[in-house]
Order: C-alpha cells, then sequence, then structure tokens
C-alpha cells in the first residue's frame, strides 16, 4: 500500500507521536499509540463467549443471538469498544490519523487465518453514507477500515466486491439503541447486479459491532441473493 511506504518513510525523517496523547515511545513509531495509551485500552481477544457472534454467553446461552434471528455464520472483533478506543477510531476519521488504524489493526492476520479454510469468496465493506462514500476507490483517504481491508485482501487473497448499495441517507451512529434496529431494515440494498447471483461466502468488514443491527441485516440481504455464510470482522464491539 502507497500509505504504508510513505508512512515508513515519514517516520524515519519525522518520528510518529501518539496519536492521541502527542508522546513518542518505541510503540506510538510502531503502531500510533504510545505505551502508556494502549495499556488503557481493551486487549486482543481471544476465542472465547458465544460461537457464533463472539459475545457473552451466561451459562452457554448468548442472549445476542438468542433474541433475534441472526443471518450471519460467525462475528468476530479484535478489542472491545472502550471510550480511548471509541476516540481512536474518531481521531482516524476526523483528523485522518492514519497510523492508529495500525494499531487497530492488530491482531487482524491472525484472526483473520483463522478462517483461512472455510473458503471465503470475497469480501466488501458494510457501505455508509458518510461523504466520500464507500463505492470502487472513493475510501476517504484515512478511512479507519482500509487498513482491515487491505490486510483481509492480503491474508486471505480475497477480491474486493461491492454489492450493496446504501439507501438511507442518514447514519447508524446518532441513533438511539431502538432506533438502529428499525434504520437498519431500509438502510441498504442489492445492487442490480448482484442480484440473486451474490458469490457463496463472503467477509464482511465494518469498525464497530455496536447493536450489530448493520452487519446482520446487511448479512440478510446478502443471503437473499445467493450468499450462504457471511463472516464478520470489526475493529471493535460494544458489550454491555
Ligand atoms: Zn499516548
Ligand atoms: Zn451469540
Amino acid at each position: 500500500m502507497i500509505e504504508k511506504i510513505l508512512y515508513k518513510s515519514l517516520n524515519y525523517f519525522f518520528p510518529i507521536l501518539c496519536g492521541m496523547c502527542g508522546r513518542e515511545d518505541f510503540r506510538s513509531v510502531r503502531s500510533g499509540l504510545c505505551g502508556i495509551c494502549s495499556r488503557q485500552t481493551s486487549g486482543i481477544w481471544r476465542k472465547k463467549g458465544c460461537p457464533t457472534c463472539s459475545g457473552k454467553t451466561m451459562d452457554g446461552v448468548c442472549d445476542y443471538c438468542t433474541s433475534r434471528n441472526v443471518f450471519f455464520t460467525e462475528a468476530r472483533y479484535l478489542r472491545e469498544r472502550t471510550d480511548l478506543l471509541a476516540e481512536v477510531l474518531n481521531k482516524i476519521k476526523s483528523r485522518y490519523e492514519y497510523p492508529l488504524s495500525l494499531f487497530l489493526s492488530i491482531g487482524a492476520k491472525t484472526a483473520l487465518q483463522s478462517w483461512g479454510n472455510r473458503g471465503i469468496d470475497a469480501c466488501l465493506l458494510l457501505p455508509n453514507s458518510s461523504p466520500g462514500r464507500f463505492g470502487s476507490f472513493s475510501l476517504r483517504p484515512f478511512s479507519p477500515i482500509r487498513e482491515l481491508l487491505s490486510i483481509a485482501e492480503k491474508t486471505l487473497g480475497l477480491p474486493r466486491i461491492d454489492p450493496l448499495f446504501k439507501k438511507s441517507r442518514s447514519r447508524q451512529a446518532g441513533k438511539s439503541y431502538a432506533d438502529r434496529f428499525f434504520h437498519a431494515r431500509s438502510a441498504w440494498e442489492i445492487r442490480p447486479s448482484w442480484q440473486g447471483r451474490c458469490p457463496s461466502k463472503l467477509l464482511l468488514l465494518d469498525d464497530v459491532f455496536t447493536t450489530g443491527a448493520s452487519v446482520n441485516e446487511a448479512s440478510r440481504i446478502l443471503l437473499e441473493n445467493g450468499t450462504k455464510e457471511v463472516y464478520i470482522l470489526t475493529y471493535l464491539r460494544t458489550i454491555e
């Protein structure tokens, strides 16, 4: 990736400071976040909890999966969302703090490799309606999800497809918990060229799994159009 080379050479002349507090240490140089700040984040998630959504279970029962129709095969996240990590995401979006997305991506390769034998055909991003919307090559310069996409393409050798488009112009973020479910119902649609011909196994990438309403609805649409299995990977997940 161009930005990685650029980042490395810039790093040589201008050491990368922590994107959150401005300190410089060996960690900020490598991942955009200094040691002190990264200790305030949650650790990398290791397989436990619900085998489907990776959420918390009580006596083996997952509240999330038993309280709704789940359309995806498996959802994983890299870290539990904390206030600091939510701010990290915001900084990448609002101030283009690209190095911070290196921090968020730690663990992505391992998570993806564990799906290496599932025969996933292609990957896609959840289309979003913010300015410079995701279309082919219209990703914002330092969209947080861009690094995750590049790791997925490299690790699993997946092509990227773009079968969904955003119908509703409003965003999920900022909506109440209940509103998210209603909004998600009508947010996306299948592109005519993909109608009934989506690949069998897909990897869907997004930045945060909050209520999961978005990725679940997107999975439902994909399943209606020929897909059999949807795997979801997000940087963060909100754990109640
Ligand atoms: Zn820091
Ligand atoms: Zn579950």
